[in-house]
């Protein structure tokens, strides 16, 4: 066996090494997150709707919700849900 092949070995197991102490340091990093409860969130946490009145995208969990008419909405604030609410009711 040259020396350039036990290099290029020795080479692979370094770089695997790292990348799977790497890989096991974010592996950790989220797993705080998760034993956190401040930073955990409903499982719809990340889905961004778009608020339908200024056009703001709100995270589901954070957005006033209002249904009508069998449809969901989800608005940034109390005051778009509002208005959204005038002007659909000014529809009908
Ligand atoms: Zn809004």
């Amino acid at each position: 066996m040259g020396i350039i092949r036990f290099l290029a070995i020795a080479g692979l197991i370094w770089f695997g090494w790292r990348t799977l102490n790497n890989w096991l340091k974010e592996r950790n990093s989220s797993l705080e997150k998760d034993r956190n409860p401040s930073l955990q969130a409903d499982e719809f946490s990340d889905i961004l709707e778009e608020d339908p009145v200024c056009g703001k995208l709100v995270p589901r969990s954070q957005a006033v919700r209002l249904e009508i008419y069998g449809r969901v909405f989800y608005f940034c604030s109390k005051e778009c849900c509002e208005t959204f609410r005038k002007e659909k009711g000014e529809e009908s």
